[in-house]
């Protein structure tokens, strides 16, 4: 038997990490969030001065990809790469363009596949991400597509970068965030799109509450 999967996809910003990570949280299941692989490769690369074009030692990194998960004293989850720890290096919207070149990359995605499709275990899966309706979990039961406004999905990207102590100017989030859709929606392989089965769902104008009702409501109508 299969284990059901809830797929969020969507552009940055969207509200997709924030919604996937209450979503698991309420339903009690486990929760992929795919761009954080797409971003440690990134700095992966970085580290052994790896080319982010180099599609051959890219593919290496994917599959050897070396990351913990750690506890940290204050009881938050701390992302431990290669010994160093990158959980706020690894959000920055730099690490985030990086990632979206890596992620251009088809030998690196098909290296990546199956660490991602592991995360479906019982009792279910939220995964978030680009192309996990279209391509990595294409029978999920339950597809969302999340969109909201590029100007709210900027302010949005400012105050969580903020949280973590980042700050940047809301012109250059606004110009870094569609370089990055630009890039996601016209690769060759997995573009960022909906799927054909998937509920649209745009949240310029909605709460995270109201998303989350929408969500659980179609989740409850599919059994
Ligand atoms: O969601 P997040 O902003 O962390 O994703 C970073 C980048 O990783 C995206 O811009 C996209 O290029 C890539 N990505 C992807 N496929 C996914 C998740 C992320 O190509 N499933």
């Amino acid at each position: 038997s299969r284990v059901p999967v809830i797929t969020i996809d969507g552009p940055g910003g969207s509200g997709k990490g924030t919604i996937s990570a209450l979503l698991a949280q309420k339903l009690g299941w486990n929760l992929l969030d795919s761009g954080a692989l797409y971003r440690l490769v990134a700095l992966s690369a970085q580290n052994h001065d790896v080319g982010l074009e180099d599609e051959d030692s890219l593919r290496v990194m994917a599959e050897h990809l070396d990351v913990q998960f750690a506890t940290a004293e204050n009881g938050s989850l701390q992302v431990v790469l290669e010994g160093e720890v990158v959980s706020k290096s690894m959000r920055t919207e730099e690490c985030g363009v990086a990632a979206s070149q890596v992620a251009a990359q088809p030998a690196v995605r098909t290296a990546l596949l199956k660490r991602q499709r592991a995360f479906a275990e019982a009792p279910g899966l939220v995964a978030d991400g680009r192309d996990m309706g279209t391509v990595v979990f294409p029978h999920a039961p339950l597809k969302v597509y999340l969109t909201a406004s590029a100007d709210v999905r900027a302010e949005r990207r400012r105050r969580q970068l903020q949280e973590k102590g980042i700050d940047v100017s809301i012109q250059r989030l606004l110009a870094d965030i569609q370089e990055r859709d630009e890039r996601d929606m016209n690769r060759a392989v997995a573009p960022l799109k909906p799927a054909e089965d998937a509920v649209l769902l745009d949240s310029t104008k909605l709460t995270i509450e109201e998303v989350l009702e929408r969500i659980l409501k179609e989740t409850a109508r599919r059994g």
